[in-house]
Parts: structure tokens; C-alpha cells; sequence
């Protein structure tokens, strides 16, 4: 085990001891306990507020809640599963009757997989906060375009010792949809603006150009595009030091035309609206700060106590 992998596992260790995250039995699956809890509402009420007025765009944000699950027609139009099929998470379930059902209890008694007597349930796990919004969108904007507050459960199906990536976790994102210009400019100032919102909270944050982890050969390509292009920044901590280059605990994303296209949203002069969105990692903020502070909140710089409320 490298010296990264050991600090990982330590840290994962660490958390469980402290009784703030209860283990499920799998890699990157935890329950949360109170104080993590708290900490991560605290998170949460502080995006809102720093994003409550909107900024440039002169809009208040129209808050959305999702569900984790959304249909499976609207995640073929993001096209997600040509990019990162490897994180993808479809939900099955059993349509049979009295005897295949039978025959399915009969083979998992006999230690068979039960998976193959399942058929897919029209739904999928939500793989970003904000990829159910679009498709509510469908039409013609407003003038002025829409900014939207969005939060949610997310999965990605990438099972890691690493604490700060868990398969199932929460994300609140800021999306901008209107024009090129409007969603270029919510993409730029909120690089500062989450840069200044951790920073109040006593992180070191570095934003970097980034990509995606877009899938195969052909995604080396569309990762060395999108960075480019300058479409992604993500904003880092270093929660292992110099043992690599950081944890990104937020981004900022130019999507272009993508989803305006996918799903027929236009301008009130029918060009395909552009969009963009800020994303925070919920629990990986909670991580840095705990990485940051000590894993004892109540010991926590007052500064920061307050800000998060608690
Ligand atoms: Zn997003």
C-alpha cells in the first residue's frame, strides 16, 4: 500500500472511530451520524444564503429539491451514458409472476444470482444534482433566462477507500440556462464566489482547470477538450497533502449547448439556450473542514462555528 492509499485508509478510519460516519459494509457507503449531519446542513444553509442573491444575473433563484432517482428518458437525452457508463446506476426490479417468482427464490436458495430476473424500472440513480433540472426547462426560456438552486442525492459507481469519494452523496449546485454570455458569466464569478465561500470557512482552496472522467479512449479526447476549452474549474483542497493534487470539493461547469439542445430549451429568439452550473460537494466539504479543523467541531475556530450555525 503507497503512502497515499495508507492516508486514505486512516482518514476512513479515523471518521468511523469518531463515530461521525457508520461504515455500510462497502466501499464508499456511509451513514451519517448527527454531528456530520449538522455540519453538512450548516454547509448547505451557507450556499443558499451566498447564493440567495442571485449575483450578475439579477435573478433570485427558483429553488428545486429532487428525488434520487429520475426517468430514464430524460437521462438518455444527457447522454451520460456515452461519456461515463463506468458511474452509472439503473434501477431494476421484478415484473414476473407467482412462478418466476418462485423459481427466482428456488435459484437464489441455491446460491444462484437473482439479478438476471430482474428488468430495468424506467429510472435511474441521478449522477449530478443538476441533470434532472433540464428536462423541466423544455420550451422556451423567460426572458432574461432562468437560475435555479438545485440539490440532491447523486451516485456514481466508483467504490473507493477514499472517505471524501463516496458512491452516493449530495451536491447543491446554482444552474444558469439562457444565453452563451449569461451562462459564461454565472460559470466566472462563481470561481470567485466559492473560492471566497470556502476560504470564509478556513479551507485552502486552489482553483484549477479540470475534466471530467470521461470514459475509454475516446473520452482522452473529450477530457483534453474540455479542458482546452476552459470548461471546467474545480475548486481543490488538499486533504492528503502533497500526496496528490487535491480533493475538488467544488466546480464550476460551462456545458454550452449540450443540455439546451438534448432537450429543446430555447431563447425567447430561438437560439439553443447555453448553460452553466456551480456544484458543491456537500460531505467533501464537510471532509476538508474536518481534514482542516480536527474531527472535533465543537473545537472549531468561532469564525467558522458561526458561519455553519453551530
Ligand atoms: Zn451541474
Amino acid at each position: 500500500m503507497n503512502d497515499l492509499e495508507q492516508a486514505r485508509r486512516t482518514f476512513r478510519d479515523e471518521l468511523i472511530e469518531s463515530g461521525l460516519l457508520v461504515g455500510l459494509g462497502g466501499n464508499g457507503l456511509y451513514a451519517q451520524s448527527a454531528d456530520f449531519a449538522l455540519i453538512v446542513a450548516g454547509i448547505t444553509r451557507l450556499v443558499e444564503t451566498t447564493g440567495a442573491d442571485g449575483g450578475s444575473s439579477g435573478l433570485s433563484p427558483r429553488r428545486l429539491r429532487f428525488p434520487p432517482v429520475f426517468p430514464r428518458q430524460a437521462f438518455e437525452k444527457t447522454d451520460y451514458l456515452a461519456s461515463f457508463p463506468h458511474l452509472t446506476g439503473a434501477v431494476s426490479t421484478f415484473t414476473g409472476d407467482n412462478e418466476e417468482h418462485a423459481r427466482m427464490l428456488a435459484g437464489r436458495e441455491a446460491g444462484q444470482s437473482w439479478d438476471s430476473w430482474l428488468t430495468p424500472a424506467e429510472t435511474m440513480l441521478v449522477p449530478a444534482a443538476c441533470h434532472p433540472v433540464y428536462a423541466t426547462l423544455a420550451g422556451v426560456l423567460p426572458p432574461g433566462g432562468e437560475l435555479i438552486e438545485v440539490a440532491g442525492h447523486c451516485f456514481r459507481h466508483e467504490p473507493a477507500v477514499d472517505p471524501a469519494r463516496m458512491q452516493a452523496f449530495q451536491m447543491h449546485e446554482f444552474v444558469r440556462v439562457g444565453s452563451p454570455v449569461q451562462a459564461q458569466d454565472h460559470r466566472t464569478e462563481w470561481i470567485d464566489r466559492a473560492e471566497a465561500l470556502l476560504t470564509s470557512l478556513g479551507l485552502d482552496a486552489e482553483a484549477v482547470g479540470a475534466n471530467d472522467p470521461f470514459f475509454g479512449r475516446a473520452g482522452r479526447l473529450l477530457a483534453s477538450n474540455q479542458r482546452r476549452q476552459n470548461l471546467k474549474t474545480e475548486l481543490v483542497v488538499r486533504l492528503y497533502g502533497e500526496l496528490d493534487d487535491g480533493t475538488a470539493v467544488a466546480s464550476c461547469n460551462y456545458h454550452q449547448d449540450h443540455f439546451g439542445t438534448a432537450f429543446g430549451i430555447t431563447l425567447t429568439d430561438g437560439d439553443v439556450a447555453h448553460s452553466a452550473c456551480v456544484g458543491f460537494g456537500l460531505e467533501r466539504i464537510a471532509l476538508a473542514l474536518l481534514r482542516t479543523h480536527g474531527l472535533d467541531a465543537s473545537a472549531w475556530p468561532t469564525s467558522v462555528r458561526a458561519l455553519l450555525s453551530l
